[in-house]
């Protein structure tokens, strides 16, 4: 993966350059771009503040 080293944190807003950058794209994509964030710390934050695990689920079933 190549990264841009201007690419700023979907998060954070930091450069992602300076840390263990990843990359997040969804399928159909939302935009041309992927998310990029920091580390798995910034993705899991960001998920958790906007509840984007909500209503998501793969082979887990409560009962
Ligand atoms: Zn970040």
């Amino acid at each position: 993966m190549t990264v841009d080293p201007e690419q700023s944190c979907a998060f954070c807003g930091a450069r992602v350059i300076d840390h263990d950058p990843i990359s997040v794209r969804s399928h159909p994509p939302a935009t041309d771009e992927p998310a990029f964030y920091c580390n798995y710390a910034c993705l899991s934050a960001r998920i958790e503040k906007e509840g984007l695990h909500l209503g998501d689920a793969c082979a887990w079933k409560p009962e």
